[in-house]
């Protein structure tokens, strides 16, 4: 296998070689070219990868803010088939009807 090459670019094509204790992942740096990650490697497959890169860690990561997502939208779309229902159930009462409906239920 070939070593890695990490940051090539327009300025500097061939960019820099892969330093083997350090985790495989290329990270993005603030000049828009990439750079080897710079944490120790150890973790995940053949233990090329930080414990932060781990793809394990990282898909476990993704699955969960997959599932955060669905619970969010499942939450909101609750509250929506909620409201279309009530809207339906109210569209029969009149707008003084609901009203009094109010008063009564704060005499209580
Ligand atoms: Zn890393």
């Amino acid at each position: 296998m070939t070593d890695r090459i990490y940051g090539g670019w327009a300025g500097n094509p061939r960019g820099i070689a892969e330093d083997k204790t350090l985790c495989i992942q290329n990270v993005w740096g603030d000049f828009g070219h990439g750079h080897q990650c710079s944490r120790k490697r150890g973790h995940g497959k053949d233990g090329l990868y930080c414990k932060q890169h781990d793809p394990e860690r990282v898909a476990a990561a993704e699955e969960k803010k997959d599932d955060e997502l669905n619970e969010e939208m499942q939450k909101s779309e609750a509250v929506w088939k909620r409201r279309r229902i009530l809207a339906k159930m109210a569209s029969g009462i009149t707008t003084v009807e609901l009203k009094n409906y109010k008063l009564v239920k704060r005499k209580n």
